[in-house]
């Protein structure tokens, strides 16, 4: 139990830690091309927020938030998505007094959900999220498609495919509602449990379910594209103009409803095939309601989530190799009673910016080549009692054997050319 994270949750070690480094620098500039900016809001949030936010009636907030009291008896939740997180920070900082749109971004963010942990499926797992606010027309849900799709296919995730769907706004859906609601009311006694609740409450997301006996199920129901109103439609139809104008492959699905209530006009996903099945990997759409249904001002918006697990495990099943960096440049190795002259020659080297380090474990000479070895590191330097004596140290290239004897003065200034060269 000591020795075991909680179910559902995964360590970053010490030698893969790269990777998470790798992919975060890509986000930062993707997201700084289209003029995002980072915002960084708490781990957790009042429940309130996510209940509003989210909506009572998703599987998020029915079975999956974590939730519990504090010291102070208020009801706390760990964010179990981003969004509703930046439109309370968006409100509480009257960011919308400034000049619109508002672009932020979030890296690397916890999320929480009382999951089933399977493949991809985490209780924690890590967000890269972009939020739009204030921005009414289909150039900024594309702008956002199109930076996720780039993103990705820079990355290296190929059969990507870009899904999209407009679910209209509370103008047209309720007329969709009604229609859905005739075409599934003949059905619910084959549905999963999950889905006769959803049917009473909130029946679009019926669509959503992940049951084989549910999608089956739906598979001929009606459409919202076809009831969309005249705004949602053009919205709709402008979205596409942008995507095909980009050149991106996209497909129209009628059945992506996603996951949140707060959507409106335009949800989209970016899903790959794996040995697994389908894998959605990045999901967003619009929310012009909910900074009114969270805050007074009515204020429209578009994001999307993407995360950063499901990414790099798309990236090793495809087989990216993802650049490595070694931890050091160079290893100083000494003889017994040398250490002090190593350890001042690793500090000179530290201070000149040269990635270094020496034997702290006591291991001869001939055990600290080994483990230099084994690091990978390029270059070594030996202090043994010959270069002690004359106040310098052999330096050697590990690939080409090279060496060369230099005074301890002249050390990172020889380490710097050695580096430039095998950089070359
Ligand atoms: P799914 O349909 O797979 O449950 P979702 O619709 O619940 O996903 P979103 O709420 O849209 O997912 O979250 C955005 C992204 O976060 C997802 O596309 C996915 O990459 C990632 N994600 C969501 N839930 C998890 C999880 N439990 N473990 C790992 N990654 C997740
Ligand atoms: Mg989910």
């Amino acid at each position: 139990m000591l020795t075991q994270a909680p179910r559902g949750t995964k360590d970053v070690l010490p030698a893969e830690s790269y990777r998470w480094q790798y992919l975060e620098s890509k986000m930062r500039a993707a997201a700084a091309l289209a003029g995002y900016r980072e915002v960084r809001t708490p781990v957790f949030e009042h429940t309130e927020l996510f209940l509003r936010g989210v909506g009572d009636t998703t599987d998020i907030v029915q079975k999956e938030m974590y939730t519990f009291k504090d010291k102070g008896d208020r009801s706390i939740t760990l964010k179990p998505e981003g969004t509703a997180g930046a439109v309370r920070c968006f409100l509480e900082h009257n960011l919308y007094a400034d000049a619109l749109p508002c672009k932020m971004f979030y890296l690397n963010a916890p999320i929480f959900r009382y999951e089933n942990p399977q493949s991809g499926r985490l209780r924690e797992h890590h967000q890269f999220g972009l939020e739009c606010f204030g921005a009414k027309e289909a150039t900024a849900d594309a702008e956002l498609i199109l930076l996720a799709y780039h993103l990705l296919h820079d990355l290296g995730v190929s059969n990507l495919s870009v899904e999209i769907n407009s679910i209209g706004c509370p103008r047209c859906r309720p007329v969709y509602h009604r229609r859905l609601k005739e075409f599934l009311g003949g059905r619910v006694d084959s549905m999963c449990e999950t889905c006769r609740e959803r049917f009473e409450r909130n029946p679009l997301r019926v669509l959503d379910c992940k049951e084989k006996k549910c999608q089956e199920l739906t598979k001929d129901a009606p459409s919202m594209l076809d009831l969309l109103c005249d705004e949602c439609r053009a919205h709709f139809d402008q979205l596409q103009q942008c995507l095909t104008q980009a050149g991106i492959p996209y497909r129209v699905n009628s059945r992506i409803v996603r996951g949140l209530d707060y959507y409106t006009k335009t949800v989209f996903e970016l899903v790959t095939e794996t040995n697994e099945g389908k894998l959605t990997v990045c999901g967003g759409g619009r929310y012009d309601n909910l900074v009114a249904q969270i805050g007074e001002q009515d204020i429209p918006a578009v994001g999307f989530g993407m995360g950063l697990e499901r990414v790099l495990m798309l990236l090793d099943a495809e087989g990216v190799e993802i650049p490595k960096t070694n931890p050091y440049e160079i290893f100083v190795t000494y003889m017994g009673e040398n250490r002090l002259h190593a350890f001042d020659l690793v500090q000179r080297m530290r201070r000149a910016g040269i990635r270094a380090d020496l034997d702290h474990c006591g291991r001869s000479l001939k055990a600290q080549f080994k483990y230099a070895n084994k690091t990978g590191v390029p270059l070594t330097a030996v202090i043994g009692d010959e270069e002690a004596a004359g106040g310098n140290v052999k330096i050697k290239n590990m690939a080409s054997g090279e060496e060369a004897t230099v005074s301890v003065q002249d050390a990172c200034e020889t380490v710097r050319t050695m580096i430039g060269q095998e950089r070359e």
